[in-house]
């Protein structure tokens, strides 16, 4: 049997669905008219809504736009479509969130969302009582550089527990790295939409569910 203090959650694709691709276009399309860019290039969209801020830095010289500028419109119109897919039922909670009820252990959340579209979530559904911290990203440029698999918000968390008696649970390789960077054990959560994903690193846990991982973490 393997105990652990703190269990800590990826919130997109463990917690709720993730968020639709369009979704993130429409709000990188809004922020560049926030800042009198009407037709912006579809390559730069798309580096903004995938949060490619390496590519997206070309705005400084092809658009005379500074990237923490526009950065910070980007955030702002991505936690505001975020948060109104929410209201509008558009990103559902997994039905099997459940099982949280079923952990004793002490949980976080640490995600690579934006933290004021991971705290509405966390208040919509009424999952608050659940965790001890909830943390998403600052909506700034900086903020960005700090995503798994980088450790500053899984660190941050830690700490704030008290404890690396932990594993952290996600859908992403990425999560399985930010564990394994942190020190930490971590769950692969294989939802239907990571079907076909390859790890280059060995999770301790593979789970289907977070029934399972219930079950996994205190049988
Ligand atoms: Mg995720």
């Amino acid at each position: 049997m393997t105990t652990y203090e703190a269990v800590v959650f990826d919130h997109d694709g463990v917690l709720v669905e993730l968020t639709e691709m369009d979704l993130l276009r429409r709000a990188a399309r809004a922020a560049f008219e926030d800042h009198g860019v009407a037709d912006p290039p579809d390559a730069l969209v798309e580096h903004a809504a995938r949060g490619e801020l390496d590519d997206l830095a070309r705005i400084e010289d092809d658009l005379d736009l500074p990237l923490a500028d526009y950065w910070a419109s980007r955030e702002a119109r991505a936690i505001a479509h975020q948060t109104d897919a929410v209201a509008d039922g558009a990103k559902p909670l997994y039905d099997d969130v459940t099982a949280l009820a079923d952990l004793p252990h002490r949980k976080a959340v640490v995600s690579n969302n934006q933290h004021d579209t991971v705290r509405f979530v966390v208040d919509h559904y009424g999952l608050g009582d659940h965790f001890e911290h909830v943390a998403g990203r600052d909506p700034t440029v900086e903020g960005a550089r700090r995503r798994k698999p980088e450790t500053h918000y899984l660190d941050a968390a830690l700490d704030e527990l008290g404890t690396r008696d932990a594993v952290y649970v996600g859908d992403s390789p990425k999560d399985v790295e930010v564990a394994h960077r942190a020190g930490v054990d971590s769950a692969f959560l294989r939802r239907s939409h990571r079907a076909d994903t390859v790890l280059d690193r060995e999770p301790t846990y593979e789970v289907e569910t977070l029934t399972t991982l219930a079950e996994r973490l205190t049988d």
